[in-house]
């Protein structure tokens, strides 16, 4: 199974002409729906056809009641730490030319306690795979990656958003780290002093890119996401997870991008299905899906309701 531990968010959108200034009061199309990146890698693992789990922290409130009723419709189990704080919710301005403004309230969120993990501990131990991001307190996600990696569980850190506190101490605990190209950037510049600029990675040569992820993770395989340019994988000498090269590029798949909300979250989920469902597979493998997986997504609007319903035994069928 793959347990994800992170964040669930009440998205409220407002799509308007402009972004408001300040001090404006302005109009915009309303809609709303979840969101936060845990619980969406937990819907995108679940219709990739894992057996899914999602640990979170839910206020008493009428989102934390939505993130239940979501999940059971789905079909993953939710595991929720019940917070005196109010549900996580983000506020979104997005303009007639696609630009947001977002100003997330963690609440929940940000007490999810090193002490509810703990409890679940048969939960972590049991699974195949756990998957984490960085939208929960930092022990919190350090507790959960050192009992599953104790535990001989292959662990899977998606180290986004790229703002967050130091994460130099998970690294190490994750088998393997998926940054976007401005997370590798500001992991770069944070944590060995390298200053790449985000928009000059894709377009970086294979061996400098994977020098970098050697510089950023000694052991552990690094897997950079390229947007629209596909996804880059490097490991480790001593670890090539049954591939024959220490470094490769996938392309991305092609199809009619509309949203790419929730791409990455889509591959994250993905990615972990893959992994716990076809575990002796090459990683290559795995990363194809992932890659399908995620590329379909973008063909629809919105994050979690965005994501597609196929496993990996389907794309075998599709080869
Ligand atoms: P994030 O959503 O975190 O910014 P990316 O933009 O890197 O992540 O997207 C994650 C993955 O989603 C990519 O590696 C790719 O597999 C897929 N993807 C994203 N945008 C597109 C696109 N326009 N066409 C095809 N696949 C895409």
């Amino acid at each position: 199974s793959v347990v994800v531990v992170g964040s669930f968010n009440v998205d409220h959108v407002w799509r308007c002409e402009s972004l408001p200034a300040p001090g404006a009061t302005i109009a915009g199309r309303y809609s709303t729906g979840p969101g936060g990146k845990g619980f969406n890698q937990a819907v995108a693992a679940c219709r990739a056809g894992a057996d899914t789990h999602f640990v979170c922290a839910l206020g008493d409130d009428a989102g934390g009641a939505t993130a239940r009723e979501l999940a059971a419709q789905d079909g993953f189990g939710l595991i929720a730490e019940a917070s005196s704080e109010p549900t996580g919710t983000a506020g979104i301005y997005v303009d007639a030319r696609g630009r947001n403004t977002i100003v997330i309230g963690p609440g929940a969120n940000a007490a999810l306690s090193t002490d509810f993990l703990q409890q679940q501990q048969a939960l972590l131990t049991g699974a195949k795979v756990v998957l984490v991001q960085l939208e929960s307190p930092v022990q919190t996600i350090e507790a959960a990656l050192a009992t599953a990696r104790e535990a001989g569980v292959t662990t899977v850190l998606n180290t986004a958003p790229a703002d967050a506190p130091s994460t130099i101490g998970l690294l190490k605990l994750a088998d393997v780290i998926t940054p976007n190209e401005t997370e590798f950037a500001a992991l770069l510049g944070r944590h060995v002093g390298e200053r790449v600029d985000a928009n000059d990675v894709a377009a970086l040569d294979g061996a400098s890119l994977h020098a970098l992820c050697r510089k950023l993770v000694g052991n552990g395989t690094v897997v950079v996401t390229l947007g629209s340019v596909g996804v880059f994988v490097s490991h480790a000498d001593e670890n090539l997870r049954g591939d024959t090269q220490p470094y490769y590029r996938v392309g991305a798949e092609q199809v009619q991008a509309i949203d790419t909300t929730g791409a990455g979250d889509a591959f994250n989920g993905a990615l972990a299905a893959s992994l716990a469902q076809v575990a002796d597979a090459p990683f290559a493998r795995h990363v194809r899906f992932a890659n399908q997986f995620a590329g379909r997504s973008t063909e629809k609007e919105g994050a979690a309701a965005a994501m597609p319903r196929f496993t990996p035994a389907d794309a075998e069928a599709l080869r």
